[in-house]
């Protein structure tokens, strides 16, 4: 074959390949869509314990209510062993309350996957504009009702799912009781959590979600910069397959619903930064844009008095539990951290990865065809940059899509 021939051949080979590999791609992932039948996470339970949970009152760190809450709590999930954590806490007492399923299982020595929101309710609506209402606590329906709602029905249904690995869940208190100036403030329970877990538990504990203000009636769910990169890897695919990115083709067809949105990033701090803080991989699933037509801060409902029952909704609710879910079932949060430790092979990261020099010769031919298959997706990407650029000039410019914000 002379040169040409073999040059137009390379070519050929190397448009096909990929090619197949970006087909695979557009489509939802088979497996998930055989699971979703099985989603069982019902939104009108969720939502009747945020109603729940904003009658007992504020569940300041310390109150009474906070008590009956965590209290209601246990009595609802029998099938769990429980502990409380307490800690100080600005001259009180702060109580992180922790759930364990199968009970008891030793978080030393068994593989665990984390599940988290916090129960605290903010003292002061503090973004109400007049200053008496400023001063009296927030509802808190949406911000700590709804994760602690989703949470407590997934508990409900975990038991019959059996899994391979436990389950711990993690109602932080202190959240939500910070100042806007000073980042370290919020997540109080969760850092001292975090900062408690002996080097054993960090190990088992694989991966952590996070649910947050997930209950809003106009859910969006960004991308957010905090999360743990790998573990978030995961959720795109959960998404496209129940339908929540829009455009994408979803196990129905192509969806039309845009709740999750893959390129709009933001930076916020929240319970997870603790645990990614020290090394256990976590990401938070947080609607910040709270209320109709909210973007940021502006028309939202976050930290006033307006944060009430009725502006959460039953269905954004299930939809967040049924993520969540679909990737308990399909073991897809443990697969994106366990596929990482592989490549790692080793619990204190990449620094273990290093081949043997006859390991680096076996490497070499796969190691060529990546570096081949990367250069026609540079190449590709390149093209596509120029088109989508070409393309934005038929159309008005939109709106800021990246910005960020360091509290929830
Ligand atoms: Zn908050």
């Amino acid at each position: 074959m002379h040169l040409r021939g073999r040059f137009v051949l390379m070519c050929a080979l190397m448009l096909l390949a990929p090619w197949t590999h970006a087909h695979a791609e557009g489509q939802p992932d088979a497996q998930y869509c055989s699971l979703l039948p099985a989603l069982e996470a019902d939104g009108e339970r969720a939502n009747a314990s945020v109603a729940w949970q904003v009658g007992l009152g504020p569940r300041l760190p310390g109150s009474n209510a906070s008590a009956v809450l965590l209290d209601g709590f246990e009595e609802n999930h029998s099938a769990w062993s429980f502990t409380r954590d307490t800690h100080t806490y600005a001259g009180g007492t702060l109580t992180n309350l922790v759930a364990v399923y199968p009970p008891n299982a030793d978080l030393t020595t068994t593989d665990a996957l984390g599940l988290g929101a916090h129960y605290d309710s903010r003292e002061f609506a503090d973004f109400e504009e007049n200053a008496t209402n400023a001063s009296l606590p927030v509802p808190g329906a949406n911000d700590g009702g709804s994760g602690v709602g989703a949470v407590g029905e997934l508990m409900r249904i975990i038991p019959s799912m059996n899994l391979e690995h436990a389950v711990v869940v993690v109602l932080f208190d202190a959240e939500d009781q910070g100042t806007y100036t000073d980042k370290e403030s919020w997540a109080e329970g969760s850092r001292r959590w975090a900062d408690n877990l002996t080097e054993e538990e960090v190990s088992h504990l694989k991966a952590f979600i996070l649910l947050d203000m997930i209950g809003d009636a106009d859910l969006n769910l960004a991308n957010i910069s905090s999360n743990d990169e790998t573990l978030n890897d995961a959720i795109g695919p959960l998404a496209q397959a129940l339908g929540l990115i829009e455009g994408r083709e979803a196990c129905t067809g192509v969806e039309v619903r845009d709740i999750y949105q893959p390129g709009t990033s933001v930076d916020i701090m929240d319970d997870h930064v603790r645990l990614n803080n020290v090394g256990v991989p976590a990401v938070d699933l947080i609607d910040h844009r709270y209320g109709p037509n909210a973007t940021g801060f502006a028309n939202s409902y976050w930290h006033t008095l307006e944060d009430t029952p009725d502006k959460v909704s039953a269905d954004a609710l299930e939809t967040v539990m049924h993520l969540v879910e679909l990737g308990l079932r399909s073991g897809a949060w443990m697969d994106a951290v366990n596929a990482e430790g592989d490549l790692n092979d080793g619990p204190s990261g990449e620094e273990d990865f290093q081949p043997t020099l006859d390991e680096a010769r076996d490497l070499a031919g796969p190691i060529g065809w990546l570096v081949l298959g990367w250069i026609f997706v540079l190449g590709l990407a390149g093209c596509s940059v120029v088109a989508i650029l070409a393309l934005r000039k038929l159309r008005p410019p939109s709106a800021a899509r990246t910005w960020s914000w360091d509290e929830a």
